[in-house]
């Protein structure tokens, strides 16, 4: 099976747009459709077809390009049955543990509450591809606008069981604002320190710093790192609760 392939790109003000495509069957994927011109043309550029929209949550700057694509493509619209009412033009709604077929491979549904109330992740194993829309960023998560911060952390919980190796595309370039953060509450992090160098340089050159991996995250990001004994005493909560270290974690985030 040869590997699938990814077109990432920005678009709006700081999205990513992201394109599957398997030169196999010609099964083409947009995750989820922040700027449907631009995705319009980066199909036609390439000569694919758009065969499915992946939606993540309900947001407008992920789904206000749907229905332009849907009246060229007439792709299947996959996304969250919890969002359904909220998101128009769903072909199909998937929920937590639901699994379905592009290009062959099985792609997986994670729910992951926290950003939205039903906000989900799509996971493709045989490619080690983790599409987590605004739920995990790199460096970074997503504000909690519809949960709570144990909604939250049990979600990043469960991503970061994924293996290691997983290639994350996340829904926005936040990457470099989440460093001058991160190093403020694991100030002594090597790993961080080298990775925050190198955002500095990426984004000079105009680079994307995506995608990231779960191991990495997991070896730099502070929302995956609440057991950590140096955050615990930079945050003065060395005894508590992982969900309290996140969410103290998520409050000095949104006032940084
Ligand atoms: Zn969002
Ligand atoms: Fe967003």
């Amino acid at each position: 099976m040869t590997r699938l392939l990814i077109d990432q790109f920005s678009c709006r003000q700081d999205n990513f747009g992201v394109i599957l495509h398997d030169p196999l069957t010609g099964e083409t994927a947009s995750i989820d459709a922040p700027d449907g011109a631009v995705i319009a043309r980066r199909l036609g550029e390439d000569g694919w077809r758009l065969t499915h929209i992946l939606v993540t949550h309900h947001h407008p700057d992920h789904v206000e390009g749907i229905a332009a694509l849907a009246e060229a493509w007439s792709p299947e619209i996959i996304g969250p049955t919890a969002e359904s009412a909220r998101i128009a033009g769903l072909t199909r709604t998937v929920s937590d543990g639901d699994t379905f077929e592009f290009a062959g491979r099985s792609v997986s549904v994670i729910t992951t509450p926290g950003h939205t109330a039903g906000h989900i992740c799509f996971y493709i194993p045989d490619e080690d591809l983790l599409f987590a829309g605004d739920t995990l960023f790199a460096l970074g998560c997503g504000r909690l606008f519809e949960g709570s911060p144990a909604d939250m952390f049990g979600s990043l919980s469960r991503l970061s069981e994924l293996p290691d190796q997983t290639r994350v595309y996340c829904g926005h370039e936040y990457t470099q604002s989440n460093a001058r953060f991160a190093v403020t509450v694991d100030p002594d992090n090597e790993a961080l320190a080298r990775r925050v160098e190198e955002i500095d340089q990426m984004r000079a050159k105009g680079l994307p710093t995506l995608p990231t991996t779960i191991g990495f995250e997991k070896r730099t990001n502070p929302f995956l790192r609440t057991g950590d004994a140096g955050i615990r005493k930079q945050l003065g909560m060395v005894e508590a609760s992982d969900v309290d270290v996140f969410a103290e974690l998520r409050r000095r985030k949104d006032r940084f």
